[in-house]
């Protein structure tokens, strides 16, 4: 099948229409509706921009967690990297989603208007071929993401080390995604009947890079993003809710394999190393974040370049924090769509279309 059978509108017309007693039986039977967890931007997304979400509002609460990697960013982390575009001849590139992000007194977008020199880059390859253009720079690359960018970040570090480039620095805020979700299903506050697992990071991880999630006993599937992967998802995760034991399904098997990307897992274990960084609203969480192996620690900015320590504080009355541990709703937040909007984010939720309040914001408020 290719890519355009996962959104044909009548198989999935009678895939819901197949769907439907299984919907209301299993409701009826709990009594209430039925809680999911989705824990990817990219679902989160693609649950309300295919209409999947509403269609299936009058039986399943679907909660949205973790969002984007930008939202779990600490906020120590991103008053550190506005910091380097500060520092004298550094020449800050990053990913276009990081510019908006509010940092406690700027924002790159704000620095870049000051005068910072600040290049949006496509990948980190191309952060890579601006150090090279600019030997007399010293160029920095933000490395945000969960393990779907790590790879690519951890190859320009190799590279960089075998061709001898000196000027070229990484700042690391690679994030791992297993270790966050089990933090989540841990929290006793949340009545889960279900967790959909983003495919991206699976094709990295494999199913069974989810595997520590079974002691959980939740039925989990991973799920890719079109309408029939979305759907077909959840009817597995219903079939599970009455079992004991669950094993993690894989609904994405097009690009999941067991064991995930071998080539990909090599490289980041070459260049990176496991380490307990702090996530925005969980704090410190351990073994859940990726930092440069002393072996490439000349590419590490915060070993080589030395900045003034910035203060950091979360913006007042901003709900980022609870957001991402699914313990709250954008709706719930004062400044949604009021004083916080895409065009003027407050919070990193708001910033990149993944993120959930920019979701919730773009599909889901009433109008
Ligand atoms: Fe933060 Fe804005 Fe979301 Fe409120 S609406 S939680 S301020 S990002």
């Amino acid at each position: 099948m290719n890519l355009m059978s996962y959104r044909n509108g009548p198989v999935f017309k009678r895939l819901f229409r197949k769907a439907e007693p299984l919907l209301k039986e299993k409701r009826e039977a709990l009594g209430r509706k039925i809680n999911l967890l989705e824990v990817c931007g990219t679902h989160t997304e693609a649950f309300s921009k295919t209409g999947v979400r509403d269609l299936l509002a009058p039986y399943i609460n679907l909660v949205s967690g973790l969002g984007c990697p930008v939202s779990v960013t600490d906020q120590c982390d991103i008053d550190q990297m506005i910091a380097y575009t500060k520092c004298e001849n550094v020449i800050v590139t990053t990913f276009a989603n990081m510019m908006k992000v509010p940092g406690t007194h700027s924002n790159l977008y704000q620095q870049k208007l000051e005068g910072s020199d600040i290049s949006i880059v496509q990948s980190p390859s191309q952060a890579l071929e601006i150090a090279e253009e600019n030997p007399d720079k010293r160029v920095v690359f933000l490395g945000i993401g969960f393990e779907t960018t790590a790879p690519s970040i951890a190859q320009t570090m190799k590279k960089a080390k075998a061709q001898g480039t000196k000027n070229y620095f990484v700042y690391p805020a690679n994030k791992l995604t297993p270790p966050a979700v089990s933090s989540l299903l841990m929290d006793k506050e949340h009545q889960l009947d279900g967790l959909v697992l983003p495919g991206h990071v699976s094709v990295i991880i494999g199913r069974h890079g989810w595997q520590r999630l079974e002691r959980f006993r939740v039925p989990t599937v991973i799920s890719g993003f079109e309408p029939i992967d979305l759907l077909s998802s959840v009817v597995l995760l219903l079939k599970e809710i009455d079992k004991s034991s669950h094993v993690i399904q894989n609904n994405y098997p097009r690009h999941v394999r067991e064991f995930g990307n071998g080539q990909a897992k090599k490289l980041v274990e070459e260049v990176f190393e496991v380490h307990s960084p702090s996530w925005r609203g969980f704090g410190k969480l351990p073994d859940s974040g990726l930092t440069i192996h002393a072996e490439f620690e000349k590419f590490d900015v915060r070993k080589n370049i030395v900045t003034d320590k910035p203060m950091s504080r979360n913006v007042k009355d901003c709900r980022c924090g609870d957001i991402v541990k699914a313990k709250e709703v954008p709706f719930n937040c004062k400044l949604f769509a009021i004083a916080c909007t895409p065009e003027s984010p407050l919070g990193p939720c708001m910033v990149s279309s993944e993120g959930i309040c920019s979701s919730y914001y773009q599909y889901e408020r009433e109008y």
